[in-house]
């Protein structure tokens, strides 16, 4: 299927590695160039090496870390006006809620909720003015499916959602559509730290936590970030424009729905 986006520009955060790079990777196989960012300049220039060497596209590296302004302001500097933006950060850790200090709320804040929507406020205009763009936020299904101990992702991840909610009719005539991709458990780094805490917590042996978590979901296996990447690069293409306003979960019918 020919996704009608070849030549387009595409924005995609925090994608050295993970479901921002299996996006980057769904989204270059379709010829659209990318802005490929994360804070660690060495792994991120090895990735968009590997990108560009597999797809043949541009891929420019944006080292910035997009929870502070200064970071936004590169980004922003590096490409004032994409057709694509994929939102996405590193998580904030688990933890028990008595513990977290100022500090640690104004970071997930920072980083899973107003990283985002200064995003979208700095692109969006841009796209309606140019009649195309598509913004994918990946965020977790934690907002629909509660975790213990996920209350910072929860909180802040709800926040971007509840923005989200108020701007999708006022960009939907000018063929802007604003999506969130809610991942359940996907094979990367992430899933398997968020392991480690609670094989520790548990005291248990990771391996026995990471089996034992496999065996509950109905698929038995963990989601491939390729399946998630592949997802957003259709949510980017040109024949879903009537698609908006949506949260969608990815989790291997983990949490299904009545209806
Ligand atoms: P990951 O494998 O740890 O990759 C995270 C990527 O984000 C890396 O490229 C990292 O590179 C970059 N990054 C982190 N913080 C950044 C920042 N402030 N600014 C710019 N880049 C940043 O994580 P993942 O599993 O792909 O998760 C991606 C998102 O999905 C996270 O928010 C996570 O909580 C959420 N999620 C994941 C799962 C899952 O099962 N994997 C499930 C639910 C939700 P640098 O460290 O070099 O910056």
């Amino acid at each position: 299927m020919d996704l009608g986006i070849s030549g387009h520009t595409a924005i995609v955060c925090a994608a050295s590695k993970g479901l921002g790079r299996a996006c980057a990777e769904a989204l270059a196989a379709e010829g659209v160039n990318i802005v490929l960012n994360a804070r660690s300049a060495e792994t991120l220039e090895k990735a968009a090496a590997e990108i560009t060497a597999q797809y043949r596209v541009t891929v420019t590296p944006v080292a910035a870390d997009l929870s502070a302004e200064s970071g936004r302001a590169a980004l922003l500097a590096a490409c004032p006006a994409p057709d694509i933006l994929v939102n996405n950060a590193g998580g904030p850790p688990p933890g028990d809620y008595r513990s977290w200090s100022a500090a640690d709320w104004e970071q997930a804040l920072n980083t899973n909720m107003r990283a985002p929507i200064a995003l979208i406020g700095a692109y969006a205009d841009g796209m309606a003015e140019r009649k195309f763009g598509r913004i994918v936020n990946i965020t977790s299904s934690v907002v629909r499916h509660p975790i213990d101990a996920q209350g910072l992702s929860a909180a802040a991840r709800s926040g971007l959602h509840g923005f989200v909610a108020t701007i999708v009719r006022g960009l939907a005539k000018n063929n802007v559509t604003v999506n969130n991709l809610l991942p359940g458990a996907f094979a990367t780094d992430r899933l398997l730290s968020n392991f480690a805490f609670r094989a520790k917590r548990e005291g248990q042996p990771v391996d026995d936590v990471v089996a034992a978590r496999k065996a509950e979901l109905p698929a038995g296996r963990f989601g491939d970030p390729a399946e998630l990447g592949r997802f957003c690069a259709y949510l980017c293409s040109a024949g879903a424009g009537y698609v908006s306003g949506q949260s969608i979960v990815l989790d291997g019918a983990a949490h299904p729905q009545a209806l």
